[in-house]
């Protein structure tokens, strides 16, 4: 699975943004189980077709902040998301070690 076309997207200053401002208003709480969120995860997968949908890519909607069993257990049945990046307990954002395939 490719992810390279989602690189750009995920290290962009405007999604680094969001998805700080989004943790911010979830208090860094995973939304499945209450644990400390660590990633804030796309609703609808991103894909190359959707990449540039700021509807799908930005909607608050269509962002979930999960802790990293929920989000291990979410792409567990549907396959590697592409963000790469996650947030410490400081809230610094730090490269996610990516999970094999
Ligand atoms: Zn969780
Ligand atoms: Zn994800």
């Amino acid at each position: 699975m490719s992810k390279g076309y989602a690189k750009a997207f995920y290290h962009s200053k405007k999604w680094k943004d969001t998805q700080a401002a989004y943790m911010m208003s979830q208090n860094y709480i995973c939304e499945r189980c209450g644990e400390t969120a660590r990633i804030v995860h796309h609703i609808k997968y991103i894909n190359p077709k959707n990449i540039n949908n700021p509807n799908i890519t930005f909607d608050w909607n269509n962002l979930e902040a999960l802790c990293i069993a929920c989000h291990t257990l979410e792409h567990k049945s549907h396959g590697v998301c592409n963000n790469d990046v996650m947030f410490t307990k400081d809230g610094d954002l730090i490269k996610f070690p990516l999970l094999k395939k």
